[in-house]
């Protein structure tokens, strides 16, 4: 039985920054999923098993071919590889997705996702995160978590406030755009929706950006294998420029990231003063702006066509000022930047409002008068409230009887 930890580093934290301990563990089901292997690890459970080694590379392609580009959830239908070994991984292994235990689909074709993961036999609570897809004219972007709650406490986020946290593996954040994927007929020859707004191509999920549930670079090590999957022509096959990672600013691993993985990034400034930004980002405390911006202006990779987003949160009174807009400007000069002003999504019992219409356009207006396109990211899926952490709670409200009520309503649409 293998257990994956927590990655965090609130043993070295300065006073003020408050880091939550991480109060669940993952423990792989006696059947595991093969879904997130590594191509090396991939090649290791098929040595294990007794394929010959001249054989493991050829298998290993014909296995990624059925998992990830057909999108095949069982080992009999894998008609190119031996029945012998077909019955053998059947035996040990499963394709398994996280489990959806509850859908929900806005008009405009935005759908919400509540997924259930595997969890610790010890403990009492499950283990659920979210998962969003916007769909566009052009694209279709789906929203992925890295971890069960967050180690951090953002003091505008819902997620923040959540004690439940654990790190997802590689599977389970692979796992998340297949089942996006499978509910929505997104394989080769499958049926899509014609409801809402439905993306031109022939996919429906184009891009994929790490805003869900969860601080990405606090589970690097599986994000980073995720990823690459995602982003593999013979894998899930989304290029890296239509995958963004957004990070609160853990800044010894921005270099990483860029290194490892080469996908784009978002960083979630919000503030431009570190006093301000200490009390919304506690992580500040830890990696001040000046360290951040220095990380974002080494960003491997970085260039005018590759260009990091920052992202602004527009809170009534606290962050929304034209002050704070001129600043923004003066404080990403020099830098590849684009900037994103997000409104804020309410959640009972937070302190802050939204700004005002008229103030967000004003402070748009400075940014955009220095250059920058500065698209208010508009609101999507407000009628299934499809913000990070808000069909989380509503579900956590309901008795057993309900959930499972859901979850069946949730597989019989299929
Ligand atoms: N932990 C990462 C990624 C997940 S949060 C990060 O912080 O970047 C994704 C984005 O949603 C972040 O920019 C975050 O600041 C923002 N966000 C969180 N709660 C929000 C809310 N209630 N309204 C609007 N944006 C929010
Ligand atoms: Fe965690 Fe991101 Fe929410 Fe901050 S904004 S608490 S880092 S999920």
């Amino acid at each position: 039985m293998s257990t994956v930890e927590i990655a965090s580093d609130a043993a070295q934290s300065p006073a003020g920054f408050v880091e939550k301990a991480p109060l669940e563990r993952y423990v792989e089901p006696d059947k595991p999923s093969l879904i997130g292997l590594t191509r090396k690890q991939l090649t290791a459970v098929l040595g294990a098993i007794g394929v010959p080694e001249a054989q493991r590379k050829m298998r290993v392609q014909q296995l990624w071919h059925w998992m990830y580009f057909r999108g095949f959830t069982e080992f009999a239908e894998m008609t190119s590889v031996s029945k012998e070994l077909r019955a053998e991984l059947a035996q040990r292994f499963t394709l398994a997705r996280p489990d959806v235990v509850a859908e929900q689909i806005s008009v405009d074709g935005t759908r919400k996702w509540l997924l259930r993961l595997a969890g610790d036999p010890d403990s009492k609570l499950p283990h659920d995160v979210e998962c969003v897809y916007i769909p566009d004219t052009e694209r279709g972007t789906l929203c992925v978590s890295s971890q069960v709650g967050c180690t951090l406490t953002c003091s505008f986020c819902h997620t923040g406030t959540q004690r439940l946290v654990r790190n997802l593996t590689a599977g389970e954040i692979v796992g998340q755009i297949m089942v996006a994927r499978d509910r929505m007929g997104d394989w080769p020859g499958g049926t899509r929706p014609t409801d809402g707004v439905v993306p031109s191509g022939d996919r429906c999920v184009t891009n994929v950006v790490m805003m869900g549930m969860g601080e990405p670079l606090y589970n690097l090590d599986a994000v980073r294998d995720a990823l690459l999957i995602v982003s593999d022509g013979d894998g899930l096959g989304i290029s890296k420029r239509r995958i963004t990672l957004s990070t609160s600013g853990v800044v010894p691993n921005i270099e990483r990231a860029g290194n490892e993985i080469g996908c784009m990034l978002a960083v979630s400034l919000h503030a431009v003063r570190n006093e301000l930004r200490n009390e919304l980002v506690p992580l500040n405390r830890k990696y001040p702006i000046e360290m951040l911006m220095e990380a974002c202006r080494n960003y491997p990779g970085a260039s005018n066509a590759k260009r990091i987003t920052f992202e602004y949160v527009m809170l009534k009174g606290v962050n929304d000022s034209i002050e704070d807009a001129k600043a923004l400007v003066r404080l990403l000069k020099g830098i590849h930047a684009k900037i994103n002003l997000i409104p804020f999504n309410p959640w009972p019992g937070t302190k802050y409002e939204c700004s005002d219409w008229e103030q967000i356009e004003k402070f748009s207006a400075v940014v955009f008068d220095a250059g920058y396109a500065s698209p208010v990211r508009t609101p999507r899926g407000r009628d299934i409230l499809a913000a990070c952490g808000q069909l989380k709670s509503a579900t956590e409200k309901l008795s057993a009887r309900e959930r499972m009520a859901l979850r069946a309503m949730a597989m019989t649409d299929e």
